[in-house]
């Protein structure tokens, strides 16, 4: 693995940055991030496919995210955020920009409320306000990944999605310098929409609304629902439903059950037994072999149904489900 240590984020740079756009000058720390070169993304992402990142770096508070955010302007590079890799399939021949790896990972639990960096983990935020006898998100805990890329996608289950608890958040504007606060209503929530798919805004941290629960009842419901899921959803390397499930039809798996693809095969990505909407990488599947499948399960689900799928997962850089 190659790494260098560069000073990014050159406070000339930035300012000539900022008076270039008649923004306001603000300084920012001199800080010091490790960038690193060509990295495999396999490690990054629960499908373990894909190609290398050209550049990454690993940001663990504003500061770093905003230098961060400023080395890949100023470098005129690509950039993409990755919380925990779990919605996300990077092509074999990788990523020609540079990927910030969301490590930002301080909680606060009040009252009946969490703030919440972008980058702790979902899973890790349940259990912690369960202990502290607050609950009322238990059925967020089999939702893999990190709270910004949740956000990002409004994730969830059928009866909570992490738009419903929003209360607020502070962003990094993709228009903007300053670390900002918005409202729930600015994400106009749906299913698995916010307007960050827009505007690619940056999730520093967000305010969620929790409710008073004793730690014993949370236990029970946690347990309850990984229960349900283990009894209809497989484990392994997937990202969890290839397919958003369209509006006013069939779910997606059972689209692509009854369209005849459950066990179909490319190379090692296999469309799960278990539920059709998975498809799993089940050894050393390729991006190119996960997509070729899903492709071949979208026909077939057009020709039997005459219904387009479109795929949850974000497909990076190039998404070949946009214009069928
Ligand atoms: C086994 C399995 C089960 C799953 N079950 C569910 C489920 O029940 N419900 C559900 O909704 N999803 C489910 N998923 C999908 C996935 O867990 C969610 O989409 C999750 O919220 C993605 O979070 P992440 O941190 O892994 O995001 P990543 O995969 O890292 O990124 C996803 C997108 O979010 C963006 N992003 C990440 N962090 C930020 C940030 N801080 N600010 C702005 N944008 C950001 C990325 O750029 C990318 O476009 C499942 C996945 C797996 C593997």
């Amino acid at each position: 693995m190659a790494s260098n240590w560069l000073q990014v984020g050159d406070i000339q740079t930035i300012r000539n940055l900022y008076e270039s756009n008649s923004k306001p000058t603000r300084k920012l720390k001199y800080m010091k991030l490790e960038i690193k070169n060509n990295i495999s993304l396999k490690d990054f992402t629960t499908y373990k496919t894909g190609g290398s990142a050209k550049f990454l770096i690993e940001v663990t508070n504003n500061e770093e995210m905003m230098q961060a955010r400023h080395h890949a302007r100023a470098e005129n590079l690509e950039y993409i955020l990755l919380g925990g890799g779990s919605n996300m399939l990077f092509a074999d021949d990788g990523y020609d920009g540079l990927v910030i790896l969301n490590k930002m990972d301080k909680i606060r639990y009040e009252a009946e409320t969490v703030t919440v960096e972008g980058g702790v983990s979902i899973a890790m935020m349940v259990l912690g306000a369960c202990k502290k006898d607050l609950g009322g998100i238990s059925g967020m805990i089999n939702v893999p990944g990190s709270v910004g890329g949740a956000v990002y996608g409004n994730a969830g289950i059928p009866d909570i999605w992490i738009g419903d608890i929003l209360l607020e958040a502070v962003i990094l504007p993709e228009d903007g310098y300053e670390p900002t606060i918005v409202k729930r209503d600015y994400f106009e929530f749906d299913y698995r929409y916010s307007i960050l798919k827009k505007t690619k805004d940056i999730i520093l941290s967000v305010t969620l609304n929790l409710e008073f629960k004793p730690e014993a009842e949370t236990k029970e419901e946690i347990k309850k629902y990984s229960q349900e899921r283990n009894a209809k959803q497989p484990i392994g390397k997937c990202c969890g439903s290839f397919f958003k499930n369209p509006e006013g039809e069939k779910p997606a798996g059972w689209l692509i059950e009854n369209a005849g693809c459950k066990g179909m095969k490319v190379g090692d990505a296999e469309i799960s037994e278990k539920h059709a909407n998975f498809i799993m990488n089940t050894g050393n599947a390729t991006t190119k072999d996960i997509l070729d499948l899903a492709l071949k399960a979208h026909k077939m689900v057009k020709d039997k149904f005459g219904v387009s799928l479109k795929p949850e997962v974000q497909i990076i850089p190039d998404n070949p489900f946009n214009n069928l």
